[in-house]
């Protein structure tokens, strides 16, 4: 008797956090040739919305929350990716033929890719499709400087998908693209805007890594290579890396009540215009008074983009009432201090309007 199984590619998707992972795979995924993809999404911090904003959460869509892929959850990712090959093998879920790792914005590859070469089971069921690493064109200089793992995402790319690219200009992107080349010669450079975004996430063909190579360019972020140790344990998470994921905070606030729009773009204004510098990531689904819809505000350090306006709540239960939820990554700074600045601003626009009467 011979045993027919597949071998299932893992394409994982990288980018420094708010570089455009998620909108990027909610337009790809949405797509009808999209259909037989599994999804999985790393969130970091207490309170995941990623799977919210990706879409209708389905049975082929595993949430990996609480923790750093590369890092701090490999056991759960080799885990989720175990289950669901069995789930599918019993049919449990439609049978899929590629699998969408979406990581943290803090996650590098590297070790990623060890954990999934390195567990016999999971690299008999699957094998690495492409990488591809999103990158923020607005904020690439400030995350590159900052935080190493930029770099360790950028270096392991099979393909780097450049947004925001209308956003930063034709001479930010005449510096950026020729040093994203530079840095990875071995991948290919698309901007967001062209017409191949799910190609580039979903074509698995033509990215069987040279492995030495590899393990030569990602390398450059990771640490010494130990005498005698295998070229697996060289992808290993840096102490840098593990050391920044300490140093930052992750956190929620949830708002009781519907949002007055003008008070609260005038507060996230403040906030961003006073410590900008030190907040990664701002992103929420609020509910605004007099909306029975809900908008989705993204920013990154001192940009805000666009609101989104969804048109119903994700994955709302009809017995409670939406509420507004902000998720802030953030260096030196607590959701105490945030939640406070923001119940002051309130108190002082009260007064305020006070004087006028
Ligand atoms: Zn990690």
């Amino acid at each position: 008797m011979s045993l027919a199984y597949d071998v299932i590619p893992v394409t994982i998707v990288t980018g420094f956090l708010g570089s455009g992972k998620s909108t990027l795979l909610a337009d790809v995924l949405k797509g009808e040739v999209a259909r037989d993809t599994a999804v999985l999404v790393n969130e970091f911090g207490e309170v995941g919305l990623d799977h919210l904003l990706i879409g209708e959460v389905d049975a082929q869509t595993v949430l990996l929350e609480n923790g750093c892929v590369c890092c701090a959850i490999r056991g759960e990712l080799k885990e989720a990716l175990a289950t669901l090959f069995s789930r599918r093998a019993r049919g449990e879920v439609p049978p899929f033929s590629r699998v969408v790792l979406e990581t943290t914005g803090l996650a590098t590859p590297a070790p990623i890719v060890a954990t999934l070469l390195g567990d016999r089971v999971v690299s008999s069921h699957y094998s690495i499709g492409a990488i591809v690493t999103v990158v923020d064109a607005v904020n690439a200089g400030q995350q590159r400087a900052r935080h190493p793992e930029w770099l360790a995402q950028v270096t392991a790319a099979d393909r780097i998908v450049v947004s925001k690219a209308d956003l930063a200009g034709a001479a930010a992107l005449d510096v950026l693209e020729p040093t994203l080349a530079q840095l990875n010669p071995a991948a290919s450079i698309t901007r967001r805007t062209c017409a191949d975004d799910a190609s580039v996430i979903l074509d698995p063909a033509g990215n069987a890594h040279d492995f030495a190579d590899f393990v030569r360019r990602t390398g450059m972020t990771a640490q010494e290579p130990r005498q005698g140790g295998s070229p697996l344990s060289r992808l290993s998470a840096t102490p840098a890396h593990r050391q920044g994921l300490a140093s930052l905070e992750a956190f929620c606030i949830e708002f009781d009540e519907p949002l007055d729009w003008p008070v609260f773009t005038l507060w996230l204004t403040l906030l961003l215009n006073r410590h900008g510098d030190n907040i990664l990531r701002v992103k929420g689904i609020l509910a605004l008074a007099g909306a029975s819809q809900p908008v989705v505000v993204h920013a990154v350090h001192h940009l805000v983009h666009p609101v989104l306006h969804l048109d119903a709540w994700p994955g709302a239960g009809k017995h409670e009432a939406p509420r507004s939820r902000l998720v802030i990554i953030a260096q030196g700074l607590t959701r105490d201090a945030v939640a406070a600045s923001y119940r002051r601003l309130c108190r002082h626009l009260q007064t305020a309007e006070a004087l006028i009467d």
